[in-house]
Parts: structure tokens; C-alpha cells; sequence
């Protein structure tokens, strides 16, 4: 099998483009389809002041790393959700990452707020540890957009994240969330960054190739609460389609964004958090009402690295 481009041995099999490429061309190939999907949907201007949502994994690294490459300085955002080896190791790998970018990154460790773990908190309060994490991820994120005044939240999901959480969203038809699956969701100013997906039509299998053969070092381990997550079942089934029928994924996401326009608006009618001034629809807001329940102040500090 040969490059498509330059003829020498090819290093991956691209078929859903009915290509295959070497490992330069596959490199610049990936880079182009971020930069392309970032001017189509207007995701990232070059005046904006970017902040990247990183976990340690090999997507959000890597979006990092190609975001810095192409010119848009960004710093990164980590919560650290205290769950023991993993949290531990992933930590390392991104301030190594930030140190090769010369970029910094505030991390928010949530023992050190709330003294105890992500786990514990989500016993405490009667919720599952992901639907905790979403929610105190959601906030912090912002908050260090809002605070450090960077205008957008940049994260790292892929087009096998948005094809699964599209076809949860169409069999069990959750219609408020089914049309906001875009690549760009904007703010509120002053209160709620805009947040975007340049990484929304890259495919898990590409993003793998691309972190390793750039030498991104990526914690490979998931998170333990994903190992029961419906996620990962649409995920194999979806695999199994494009098996048989390569390019579906990318036909299924390319077809919905036709149909919702790129862009998905922020929420309407929403109010204002009485403590602190993040979205929500009642009086406060769900972080403002965690911390009150183990009695913290509302004071979410930061370490900063870099
Ligand atoms: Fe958070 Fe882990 Fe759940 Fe992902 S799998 S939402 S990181 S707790
Ligand atoms: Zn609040």
C-alpha cells in the first residue's frame, strides 16, 4: 500500500476517504481537516484568546498541540476529579504538554475544594459520578474562561463521541438535546464562554494515529467511571457500520450538521445565578448549591503550572 500523495510506503489506511497516506502526509492531511473545520463553522478568530478543556487524553492533548501549531496561542484547563493513579498520571502527562507548548494551565483538584473525591461527592448527593463530573467541569471550565478572559472553551471531541451521544440522542428521541450537537455553541457575554469542537469530524482511530505518531504522550487508560458508560456500546456498534460501510460515521455527523446549520444557539430564557452569576434556571445554580451543601464558600481557587 502506498501514500496517495507521495507514493512512498503508506503508514494508515484512511477508508472512509478510499485513501491511505504516510506518516508526513497523514500529519498535514489531519492538521488540514482542523484548520478547514475551524474557518467552514467559524469556530476560532485570530483575535480570540482560546483556552483548551484538556483530560490527559489523547484528544484533547492533541487538539492542543495543533491549535498551538497553527498559531492560536491557547492555554489549557484541567479538572482534576481526584480519582487516585488515573488523576495522578494524567495531571503529569499535561503539564508535561504544557511545558513543550510554553503554554499554561490552571487545574482546579477538586479534593482540595471539597475534600473528597468525585466519587464521594456523587454518593453525597445522590447523583452518578459522571453526571457530578459533567456539571462541576461545566462550571469550572467556564469560570476560567470568565475569570482569566479567554472568549472560548476549546474541547476535544471527536466525531466517534458526537456519532454515539447522536444516536443515543435519536433511540431514546431526547429532544432537547437531539439538535444541539454542533460544533460551536455560543455564549453569553459575561457569563458563559463560547465553546467549540474543532475536532468534530476527526475520527477516534485518526486522533490515535495522529497523537502517536507526533509523539503526544497521552494517559491510554479511560476514566474507571466510563467503563459502563452507553457510550461505548454505540460507539462498537457504529464501528461495526463503518466496517462494513466505511465513511457512515462521517455521513451520519456530515448530514446532521446540514440539517441544524452549524450552529447551535445558547440556551433562551435562562436566568442568572444569585451567588454567582453563572446561567441557570432557578435562583442558583447547581455548583453554588453543591458547595453550600458541605458548607464552602464560593470560592473555586486554581493552580497554575507553566
Ligand atoms: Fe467524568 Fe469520568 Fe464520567 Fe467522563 S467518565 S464524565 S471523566 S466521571
Ligand atoms: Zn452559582
Amino acid at each position: 500500500m502506498k501514500c496517495r500523495v507521495c507514493g512512498q510506503p503508506a503508514s494508515i489506511s484512511l477508508r472512509a476517504y478510499n485513501t491511505a497516506l504516510c506518516a508526513d502526509d497523514f500529519v498535514f492531511f489531519l492538521e488540514r481537516r482542523v484548520s478547514d473545520t475551524i474557518k467552514k463553522y467559524h469556530l476560532i478568530d485570530k483575535d480570540d484568546t482560546p483556552v483548551v478543556a484538556v483530560s490527559g487524553g489523547k484528544d484533547s492533548l492533541s487538539v492542543w498541540h495543533i491549535l498551538n501549531r497553527q498559531g492560536h496561542k491557547a492555554d489549557g484547563v484541567y479538572v482534576d476529579l481526584g480519582i487516585g493513579e488515573y488523576s495522578r498520571e494524567s495531571l503529569e502527562k499535561i503539564k508535561k504538554t504544557a511545558e513543550t507548548l510554553q503554554c499554561k494551565v490552571f487545574v482546579f483538584h477538586i479534593r482540595n475544594t471539597f475534600g473528597r473525591g468525585i466519587d464521594e461527592i456523587a454518593k453525597a448527593t445522590r447523583r452518578v459520578p459522571c453526571s457530578a463530573c459533567g456539571m462541576i467541569k461545566r462550571y469550572v471550565m467556564n469560570k476560567v474562561c470568565i475569570d482569566k478572559n479567554y472568549n472560548v472553551l476549546i474541547t476535544g471531541h471527536n466525531l466517534d463521541d458526537e456519532a454515539a451521544a447522536l444516536m443515543g440522542n435519536l433511540l431514546y428521541w431526547k429532544e432537547e438535546y437531539l439538535w444541539k450537537k454542533s460544533p460551536l455553541l455560543e455564549g453569553h457575554e459575561g457569563h458563559l464562554s463560547r465553546k467549540v469542537k474543532p475536532l468534530f469530524l476527526c475520527s477516534e482511530r485518526e486522533m490515535a494515529a495522529y497523537a502517536l505518531i507526533s509523539g503526544i504522550d497521552y494517559i491510554y487508560e479511560e476514566c474507571p467511571f466510563s467503563l459502563h458508560a452507553k457510550s461505548l456500546t454505540y460507539k462498537r456498534i457504529l464501528n461495526s457500520l463503518e466496517e462494513n460501510s466505511p465513511g457512515t460515521k462521517l455521513q451520519f455527523i456530515k448530514g446532521y450538521l446540514k440539517m441544524i446549520k452549524g450552529t447551535e444557539e445558547a440556551p433562551k430564557n435562562i436566568t442568572y445565578c444569585s451567588s454567582c452569576g453563572y446561567p441557570c434556571y432557578g435562583d442558583k445554580c447547581n455548583m453554588c448549591r453543591l458547595l453550600d451543601r458541605f458548607h464552602i464558600g464560593n470560592k473555586i481557587d486554581f493552580d497554575v503550572y507553566g
